[in-house]
This record gives structure tokens, C-alpha cells and sequence, in this order.
């Protein structure tokens, strides 16, 4: 048995890690559970990375609730976390009439929700906002913004873990049971955790979860969006988000384009339920769509300008058959006292995640005394995005301070040998080659890693020791290489 917890959260995904954060504010002892061997690798790491504003849900609904909300505590979050993130607003555009009422009803639920600024703009005033655009009308949400999803959910982690929270990677939770007023969570490596108090963050996956506690009346339906990422050659081609107006019976928001904060472009995502929670392939017909719909969205792009493709897994409670969106299910069990079960956590949860982690703050407060810390600090060190981006005085400070700025390791996002250095040491100890990718952004960039993975396996063999067996892409088995050839 490890050491007991009061706490115990199911999943490091943005919205566990947004818990963990907040709970580390008080007197109280919390740990995170999570399968993988780093946090955010499900659907936290495979969305569109943007903050939406909270026109597309019912006046009253937990998912208007949360999504206003987060989007409004989302800056002074990314401020304090030093994540970065650019309000840069959204035209959502009508093609004909049926799409023009569309505009008008979403204004509405927009305004009932209290989303600010919102705008009916005709074809010149959106000409204005986005030169080229095509479409006769388009609802214009000033408030609609993008981050980059990893960043937070890692920065979220890491602030929890510096405020006392304990990480526990590769953890698989296989067995809840409840004895007297704790409940007993067994683990894949067969370790034993205790808490008073359980939470079930488990995206994907919260139906199983939900099923080892007793709770049989969830299931997820995993529906795929599949992405394709533009080259920075692009970057500026658009100043706001572009979408299309919603289509009734449609599982997401319809194919875009979205800016992300590093300067690529998205093209997608696509709509596809399939039968597996772990299925992340990209499929040639899927790729296809995306490049003709790409060609369409944005005149001059060339078959080059496509670097690389992912995938991301809504967590669905509606079947293939029903189709559209249930509402958020976050609730404290008053049949299982302690368990506090999140479901259905799909779009905007990325934006919804602070909003949650203080509804959920508050449910724990129904079992546990909450005592602010004296000692919680809100601010992460570091910089807020990379050295590139600085000014040339800044730069110059930083390289008299520590010469590893001045050794550029990744030539196209220009990562310099300290950014790698800091993602290697990183706090939540890490070691795999995505968790350097997603926070240093090496390897994310046009030769993706052919050119610098050499190098980073240089240092972690020179600096950090490691022997063949312990390069691991991402999880348990993804080993790179067998040994040695010379
Ligand atoms: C295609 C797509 C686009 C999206 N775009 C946006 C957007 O632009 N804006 C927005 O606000 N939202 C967006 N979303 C939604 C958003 O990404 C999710 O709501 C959010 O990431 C959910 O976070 P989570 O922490 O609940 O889940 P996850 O990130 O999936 O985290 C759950 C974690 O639980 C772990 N886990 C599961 N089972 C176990 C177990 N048995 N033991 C231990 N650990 C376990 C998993 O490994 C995982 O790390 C999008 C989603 C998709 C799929």
C-alpha cells in the first residue's frame, strides 16, 4: 500500500491536471493517476486547441455553464501558468439562408449564455476581419481565442506538482473497491492507492472507470477527428478563426481552419465514430477530404505545405445512431459518498477545464475540510513560449547567463540545447521522446526530427546516460532503437 491520499484523480489529461491544480491551493494531500508515461497524451494533446467563446450550447446547460466561465478565467491562467494564448476571435459563416438563421439563433444562445461582443457582420465588414473569406454573412466572437493544449495541460501538471500534488505515471487503474470511507484503487503494476475522496477524470476511458466503482448507466462512444498540420509557410494567411455554420446532426463543428499559437495551420477535424478508445490512425480517404477541403479554404495552398497528420477521439455519450451532444455529466455520487465522476468530457472541455477543476473544488469541500496553503504559488517559472521569440537584448541576457541558449538543436522551429536540456529535466520526470517534442517543440517542424532526433539522442546518452532500451517514443514497448551498430 503506498502512502494514503485524501485525493485521488483518475487521469492527467487538462481537466485532471486542472483539478489537481486547484486542490493543490489547500491543506490537503492529492495525487494523480495516470496510465501513460506522461500526462495529456489522450484527447488533451488531439483537439484544435481553441478557447471557444460559448455560443454552441443551451442556455442553462453544464457545458454553457463551463465553457463561459473557462473562457473567462483562461488568461489570467495562461498568465500566471506562462502558457501562451491569443484572443483572436472566430467568424462563423453562413453559405445560404438556412445558415444565415443559424447565425441569428447561435447570436441569441450566445448572449443568453453572456458571451460578450458577438456581431451579425455582412460580407464587407468580414472582408475586413479576414481578407478572402468566402460566404454571404458571418457571426464575428470577438472572445474566441487559441492556445496550445499541451502547453496547459503540462504547465497545469507542473504547477500542481511544485504546490505538492504527486504524479504517478504509468498507472493503470484496473480495480476500485469502497471500504468504510475510503476507496481502494489498484493499479497495473499492482500497487495499491487509498483515498477518502476519488475522482474519475478518465476521459475515453470514464465509462470503465465508471464500471469498476459500481456505476453502470455511461458509455462512450469514441468518435475520431482527424487533422492535417500546415507549414509555417502559411503562417499570417489568417488573422481569425474561420468556420462554417453548424449542420444539424453533426457530431462536431464542421471542417476548419485553425491558426495554433506556434504558426502552423489545422486543417479538420473530421467526424468518424469508430470502435476503439485507443485508435489513432489517420486513413488515407480522410487525408484526401482534408486536402481537397484545405484547397478550397485556402486558395495557393501547395500539396508540400502538409507536413504531417494526427488524430484526436471525442469522448461521445450519443451512439452513431442518435448522433449529436449530450450534456457534461459532473457530479458528486450521492450513492457512492466520495466518488466524483466526470463523463462525456468532449469538446470545449480544453476551454471548460479551470471552470470544472472549481465546480469540482467544490464537491470535494462536501467531504473534506478545504484549509487554503499559505505556501500555494501560482505562477510557473520559465519563459512564457520559446527563446526564438524573444527580443535580440532578451536573448543575449539569456545566452550570458547559460551558453546552452546559444546552441540551436532544431533547426526549423529553432530550438536552442537549453529548451531541450529544461524539457529533459523536466518536473513530472518524463523521459520519453514525445514529452521532449511537446515541450520543446523539437521535432515538430518541417524535417520532423530528422535532423535533430540525433542529436537529442546524443545528449540523453552523453548527458543523461541513457543506454539503447531506454529510448522510448511514448509508451511501454515504442522502444527506438535495439542497440548499438558501431
Ligand atoms: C477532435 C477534437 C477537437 C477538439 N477541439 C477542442 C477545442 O478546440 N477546444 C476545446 O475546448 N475542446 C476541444 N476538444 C475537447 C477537449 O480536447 C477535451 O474535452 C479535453 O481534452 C478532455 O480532457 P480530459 O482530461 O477529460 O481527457 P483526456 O485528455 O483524454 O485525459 C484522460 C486521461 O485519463 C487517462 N486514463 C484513462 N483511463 C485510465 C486508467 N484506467 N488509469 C489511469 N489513467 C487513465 C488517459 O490516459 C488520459 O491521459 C476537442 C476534442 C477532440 C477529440
Amino acid at each position: 500500500m503506498t502512502k494514503p491520499y485524501d485525493v485521488i484523480i483518475v487521469g492527467a489529461g487538462v481537466v485532471g491536471n486542472a483539478i489537481a491544480r486547484e486542490l493543490s491551493r489547500y491543506q490537503i494531500n492529492v495525487a494523480v493517476l495516470e496510465k501513460e508515461l506522461d500526462v495529456g497524451l489522450g484527447t488533451s494533446s488531439r483537439n484544435s486547441g481553441v478557447v471557444h467563446s460559448g455560443i454552441h450550447y443551451k442556455p442553462g446547460s453544464m457545458r454553457a455553464k463551463v465553457n463561459v466561465q473557462g473562457n473567462d478565467m483562461m488568461g489570467d491562467l495562461c498568465r500566471d501558468l506562462k502558457v501562451k494564448i491569443q484572443y483572436i476571435g472566430k467568424l462563423t459563416v453562413a453559405q445560404d439562408d438556412t445558415d444565415i438563421e443559424t447565425l441569428h439563433a447561435l447570436k441569441e444562445q450566445g448572449e443568453a449564455n453572456g458571451v460578450p461582443g458577438l456581431e451579425i457582420l455582412d460580407k464587407d465588414q468580414m472582408q475586413k476581419i479576414q481578407a478572402g473569406v468566402g460566404g454571404i454573412q458571418a457571426l464575428y466572437s470577438p472572445t474566441t481565442g487559441i492556445i496550445c493544449p499541451y502547453g496547459l495541460t503540462v504547465a497545469l501538471a507542473e504547477n500542481a506538482v511544485a504546490n505538492g500534488v504527486d504524479f504517478h505515471l504509468g498507472e493503470e487503474v484496473k480495480a476500485i473497491t469502497k471500504t468504510n470511507n475510503h476507496f481502494e484503487v489498484e493499479t497495473s503494476p499492482g500497487r495499491l492507492f487509498k483515498a477518502q475522496v476519488l475522482i474519475n477524470s478518465a476521459g475515453l476511458f470514464a465509462d470503465n472507470i465508471c464500471r469498476m466503482a459500481g456505476i453502470n448507466e455511461y458509455r462512450i462512444y469514441p468518435c475520431r477527428g482527424e487533422y492535417l498540420i500546415l507549414d509555417k509557410r502559411l503562417e499570417g494567411s489568417l488573422s481569425t478563426l474561420v468556420y462554417p455554420a453548424p449542420r444539424k446532426g453533426g457530431a462536431g463543428l464542421g471542417i476548419h481552419l485553425t491558426n495554433t499559437v506556434d504558426g502552423n495551420i489545422l486543417i479538420g477535424p473530421s467526424n468518424e465514430y469508430i470502435d476503439e478508445s485507443d485508435d489513432y490512425a489517420c486513413t488515407a480517404d480522410v487525408i484526401k477530404l482534408l486536402k481537397k477541403e484545405g484547397h478550397e479554404l485556402l486558395p495557393g495552398l501547395s500539396t508540400s505545405d502538409f507536413i504531417r497528420n494526427f488524430s484526436g477521439l471525442r469522448s461521445k455519450q450519443t451512439s452513431p445512431e442518435e448522433k449529436g451532444f449530450k450534456d457534461f455529466v459532473i457530479e458528486s455520487r450521492r450513492d457512492l459518498p466520495g466518488f466524483i465522476n466526470l463523463v462525456g468530457i468532449e469538446s470545449p472541455g480544453l476551454t471548460s477545464s479551470p471552470a470544472i477543476a472549481l465546480m469540482v473544488k467544490d464537491m470535494v469541500g462536501e467531504t473534506l475540510s478545504l484549509k487554503e496553503k499559505g505556501s500555494f504559488v501560482a505562477e510557473r517559472k520559465g519563459l512564457t513560449g520559446f527563446f526564438h521569440e524573444l527580443p535580440p537584448e532578451e536573448k543575449a541576457d539569456l545566452i550570458a547567463e547559460d551558453p546552452d541558449y546559444g546552441e540551436i538543436i532544431c533547426r526549423c522551429e529553432q530550438i536552442t540545447k537549453k529548451e531541450i536540456l529544461d524539457a529533459i529535466q523536466n518536473p513530472l520526470g518524463s523521459k520519453t521522446i514525445n514529452g521532449i517534442k511537446y515541450r520543446a517543440r523539437a521535432m515538430m517542424g518541417r524535417c520532423q526530427g530528422g535532423f535533430c532526433l540525433p542529436r537529442i539522442v546524443q545528449i540523453l546518452e552523453k548527458e543523461f546516460g541513457y543506454r539503447p532500451d531506454d529510448f522510448l517514443l511514448s509508451n511501454p514497448g515504442s522502444n527506438l532503437f535495439t542497440g548499438h551498430v558501431r
